[in-house]
C-alpha cells in the first residue's frame, strides 16, 4: 500500500511535469473508484494552469486557481507521466492530459483510490479532520503527550490515528516504536514524557529516511512503462516476526492489534 514517504515521492516526481501546465481534458475510463470521480470533474479542469502539487497526509491535491483535483492512491494505485498517445492498459482509469501532450496516469488495480474536486477557498470534508503532518513543527512531543492523556488506546493505535498525526502506517508505527523502546501494545496515557519526547525523534527519523530513500526513484515518473516501484526500506521489526531482534537477538513476537500485523521485541520494548 502506498504510504505517505511514497506519496511524498510521488509528488516530488510528477511536480516538475505538471506545474505550470495547462490541462487539455480528463479522460475518465472508470469512474468507479473508492468514491465515484464527479461527473464535472472533467469541466472544472479543462483549461486550467496546474499552479502547484502539494500533499496533505496521503492525498495529493493539484492545485488550480479555481480549485484543487485530489488524488488518493488508496491501495494500488500510481501516478506518472506518459505521452498521451500511449495506449492506456486495462487499470489505467484517469488520464489527465496536459496541452503539452503529456498525461499524468492514474493506474489502481484495486480501485480503492480516489479522484475527488476541492472547491477554491474550501477544504474537503476529507481533510478537515486530519492531524498535524508528521515532519512539521506541529507534531511534537507537546502535541503526541496531550493526545495521550488520560487514553487507555495502545500507543501504536493511537500513532496510527490520523485525527492525531497523518501518515503513520503501519510499518512506520511498528518501526519507531521498536527505536523509541516502547511495547505497541502499551496505554497510550502511560507513557513518561521523555519516551513521548523519543517517539516523535523516531516518528520523524523513520518517515524521512523513507522519504530520503524514495528519491532514488524519482526518474521512474516519467517515460514508456516506468512506473515508480515502491522502495525498499531497511526494517527492524516489521515482518521479521519470530527471527532475532537486531539489538539483543531475542525472538520476535508477532501479535495482531486492530487487525494489523504487529511486530515486537519482548526484550527491548516496554
Ligand atoms: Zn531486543
Amino acid at each position: 500500500m502506498p504510504e505517505l514517504p511514497e506519496v511524498e515521492t510521488t509528488r516530488r516526481g510528477i511536480e516538475p511535469h505538471i506545474v505550470g501546465q495547462q490541462v487539455d481534458q480528463l479522460i475518465v475510463r472508470q469512474p468507479k473508484l473508492r468514491w465515484p470521480v464527479p461527473e464535472q470533474l472533467s469541466d472544472y479542469l479543462k483549461g486550467k494552469v496546474i499552479e502547484s502539487v502539494q500533499r496533505r497526509g496521503k492525498y495529493l491535491l493539484l492545485n488550480t486557481d479555481q480549485g484543487a483535483a485530489m488524488y488518493h492512491l488508496g491501495m494500488s494505485g500510481s501516478l506518472y507521466m506518459v505521452s498521451a498517445d500511449q495506449p492506456p492498459a486495462y487499470h489505467d482509469h484517469v488520464d489527465l492530459v496536459l496541452k503539452n501532450g503529456m498525461a499524468l496516469r492514474l493506474t489502481d488495480p484495486r480501485r480503492f483510490g480516489s479522484l475527488l474536486w476541492q472547491a477554491r477557498g474550501e477544504q474537503h470534508e476529507l481533510l478537515v479532520k486530519l492531524g498535524p503532518e508528521p515532519l512539521s513543527d506541529a507534531f511534537d512531543a507537546d502535541h503526541l503527550q496531550a493526545a495521550c492523556a488520560g487514553r487507555k488506546v495502545a500507543i501504536k493505535q493511537l500513532v496510527m490515528n490520523s485525527a492525531v498525526v497523518v501518515g503513520v502506517g503501519n510499518i512506520y508505527a511498528n518501526e519507531a516504536l521498536f527505536a523509541a523502546g516502547i511495547h505497541p501494545k502499551r496505554a497510550a496515557g502511560r507513557i513518561s514524557r521523555q519516551r513521548i519526547e523519543q517517539l516523535v525523534v523516531e516518528i520523524k527519523r523513520i518517515l524521512a529516511a523513507a522519504i530520503e530513500q524514495g528519491g532514488t526513484t524519482l526518474k521512474d515518473f516519467i517515460g514508456g512503462d516506468g512506473k515508480p516501484g515502491y522502495f525498499k526500506q531497511e526494517l527492524s521489526v516489521y515482518g521479521r516476526g519470530g527471527e532475532a531482534c537486531v539489538r539483543c537477538d531475542t525472538p520476535l513476537t508477532e501479535i495482531r492489534l486492530g487487525q494489523r500485523s504487529t511486530v515486537f521485541c519482548p526484550n527491548c520494548q516496554r
